[in-house]
């Protein structure tokens, strides 16, 4: 299992704090408090893309560069919310 969250891609190695929740109030190990809070989604109606640009527009907004940006937010649709299970 890779240590980042299987919605948006942030590293969530080692740090408990980001990890999101589940409705029984124990951490997930799927996904981070910004994408997964209660045992729901917290955007259910996204798709992959909006979560691309989403994601951009954060890491943009914290100072990242933009090519650094797209290449994190190039990866999502490979993340366990997004990979079909029949492909
Ligand atoms: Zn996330």
């Amino acid at each position: 299992m890779k240590n980042q969250c299987q919605s948006c891609g942030m590293p969530m190695k080692g740090d408990a704090a980001i990890a999101g929740t589940e409705s029984n109030g124990r951490k997930s190990a799927l996904y981070c408090h910004y994408c997964y809070q209660d045992g729901v989604f917290t955007q259910p109606d996204f798709s992959v893309e909006q979560m691309q640009q989403f994601c951009i527009s954060k890491m943009k907004e914290q100072g990242f560069p933009a090519l650094l940006a797209w290449l994190s937010a190039r990866q999502i649709p490979k993340l366990k919310r997004w990979s079909s299970p029949r492909s």
